[in-house]
């Protein structure tokens, strides 16, 4: 069994935190930059997290030649309804700008009481083997639009998503893999490859 996986992402902390959970499974997880290939942007166009983790898994594990894992993720609240879902990276017109994203969603939501300001963050992992076998998980996290920014760590949404009181934006980086969307994929994930690599 290949033992090197490749990370298809370009988001330094999503890599982080990629890293973070996937390296006790005894497999050595490189991003393209550290193996010293450059891979071709592959086009986010699926209309589900699903799609768009394998679309990029795919790219990775054929231009690589190695496992590949990639993740697709996003916000999905309530009273838009499921907005901003797999357009979350671009909600306000351009790719990864967060304070831009946060903004527009905290105007959007301006006067919506409490209750109704529910939302998940989702996250679906896809791993690809040269061979074609394909394994995916997926993990979801519960939680409400705040009133504003809170806490400088995380990234993307984290300063306005709460759970029990506190923004992702304020947790370490251990609490939120404990609590996270891709925390919990990832959990799921690498049991499913503990299994897949064993047989
Ligand atoms: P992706 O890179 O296409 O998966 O884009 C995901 C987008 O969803 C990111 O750019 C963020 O805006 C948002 N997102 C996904 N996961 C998180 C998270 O853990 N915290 C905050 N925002 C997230």
């Amino acid at each position: 069994m290949q033992k090197t996986f490749l990370i298809a992402t370009h988001n330094e902390k999503k890599k982080n935190e990629l890293l973070r959970i996937l390296s006790p499974l005894g497999v050595d997880v490189k991003t393209d930059k550290e193996l010293n290939l450059t891979l071709t942007e592959a086009e986010e166009n699926g209309e589900t997290f699903y799609e768009n983790a394998l679309i990029k898994a795919q790219s990775g594990c054929k231009e690589s030649g190695l496992p590949c894992v990639a993740d697709d993720s996003g916000l999905m609240v309530d009273y838009l309804a499921g907005a901003p879902g797999v357009y979350s990276a671009r909600f306000a017109g351009e790719h990864g700008n967060d304070k831009k994203n946060n903004e527009k969603l905290l105007k959007l939501l301006k006067d919506v009481p409490e209750s109704e300001r529910t939302a998940r963050f989702v996250s679906v992992v896809c791993c690809v083997f040269p061979n074609g076998d394909i394994i995916s998980a997926r993990g979801e996290c519960e939680g409400k639009i705040g009133y504003e920014e809170i806490g400088n760590g995380g990234f993307g949404y984290d300063p306005i998503f709460m759970v029990d009181g506190k923004s992702f934006g304020e947790l370490s980086a251990e609490e939120k893999d404990k609590l996270s969307h891709r925390g919990k994929a990832l959990l799921q994930l690498s049991e499913k490859l503990k299994d897949y690599m064993s047989l």
